[in-house]
């Protein structure tokens, strides 16, 4: 299909839950408007289990992703219960969704603390402290496995330099506890030092994660791109979002074998404001600006971040949680009108 002369991508598109199917609106919206040549491929949530992937999400969908080898999805909740996988590990499992990478910039217009932030977190997105393997010793004693392997320490270290080196940046920080962890922590370090020697031109340097959040909070311009273990870049992208004003902002990429890529926002489904439409979507959008850059439709993911950028500047149509009144339709109608 052709889309203003240029060919059409199709492209996976999970809503999600809470306020996901609202923020998913307000990027098909904008979409519309700046005439993106995105066909989107769309799956809603299952209602019951598909034995095919352990979980509330259809065979079908993970297929539609590793057809078109792009998506963009909105929030999950995951129903408790016993019996199924989360959503949002069956997507990583599933897809091999290996490293999470989340830019965090400063906005310009909307202050917090601090002017310049402008890092990258790069986590690694399969195993540590997240790898699932949990279980009782004796009564009152559990134990948690932490898996740290060669192959997906290297797989994230390597994704991590060659963003650096093709997003002109110019220092990776590795962060770690090795003095302590010195098996798990010590072969990440390891891996990141190997690769490292590949990429003469950039600065590596090793940051204990304590140290890290000391320096984040003090003074965030001293990082550039920061590489690490799972359960690290949970915590630590979250601290990162926080310095430039919170979860309606932060968007982020999970990536995978052949340039698979699957982004989203890094918030949940707000069930608290969810079906009131009252959040924000720019997390959501910032997104979908990441998946356009990746697809490199340069041209509409600028003009989409800049309509963004100055909605967010003027200040008229802020929603709730940016001190503003706007809905979340008002808001996606400024942007529009900005584009
Ligand atoms: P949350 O991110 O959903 O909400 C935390 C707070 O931030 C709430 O007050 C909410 O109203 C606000 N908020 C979040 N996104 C917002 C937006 N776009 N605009 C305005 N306000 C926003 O975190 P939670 O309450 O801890 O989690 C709720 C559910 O989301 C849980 O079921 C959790 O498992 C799920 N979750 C899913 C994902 C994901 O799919 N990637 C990530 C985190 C949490």
């Amino acid at each position: 299909r052709s889309f203003g002369g240029e060919t059409t991508i199709t492209a996976t598109l999970f809503p999600g839950d809470g306020i996901g199917p609202e923020i998913a609106d307000s990027v098909k919206e904008i979409f519309n408007a700046t005439q993106v040549p995105i066909k989107w491929e769309e799956f809603e949530i299952g209602k019951t289990i598909d034995p095919r992937t352990g979980s509330f999400l259809t065979w079908e969908s993970m297929e539609s992703v590793r057809r078109n080898g792009i998506g963009l999805k909105g929030p999950m909740t995951t129903p408790i219960g016993k019996g199924f996988k989360s959503l949002n590990l069956t997507l990583r499992k599933e897809l091999g969704l290996y490293a999470n990478v989340r830019p965090c910039l400063s906005i310009p217009g909307y202050k917090t603390r601090y002017d310049n932030v402008d890092l990258v977190t790069i986590r690694e997105n399969t195993e540590g402290e997240y790898s699932g393997l949990e279980h009782q010793v004796v009564k009152g004693v559990v134990e948690s496995l932490k898996i740290i392997t060669r192959q997906a320490s290297m797989r994230v270290a390597e994704y991590a330099f060659h963003y650096a080196q093709t997003h002109g940046r110019k220092r990776v920080s590795a962060i770690h506890k090795a003095n302590i962890m010195k098996k798990t922590d010590g072969l990440f370090l390891q891996c990141c030092r190997e690769v490292a020697e590949k990429y003469p031109d950039i600065v590596y340097e090793e940051v204990i994660i304590d140290n890290c959040c000391m320096m984040l909070v003090k003074n965030p311009s001293l990082f550039d791109v920061l590489c690490m273990p799972n359960l690290y870049g949970d915590i630590i992208s979250d601290l990162c979002a926080g310095l430039i004003g919170g979860l309606g902002l932060t968007p982020s990429g999970n990536i995978g074998d052949n340039g698979l890529a699957l982004m989203e926002a890094v918030h949940g489904t707000a069930p608290d404001i969810a079906g009131k439409n009252m959040a924000n979507p720019t997390a959501l959008l910032l997104s979908s600006v990441m998946m356009l850059q990746h697809l490199k439709i340069q041209d509409k993911a600028d003009q989409i971040h800049k309509a963004i950028m100055k909605t967010i500047e003027e200040g008229q149509y802020l929603t709730r949680d940016l001190g503003g009144k706007s809905s979340t339709s008002e808001y996606t109608k400024a942007v529009i009108g900005n584009l």
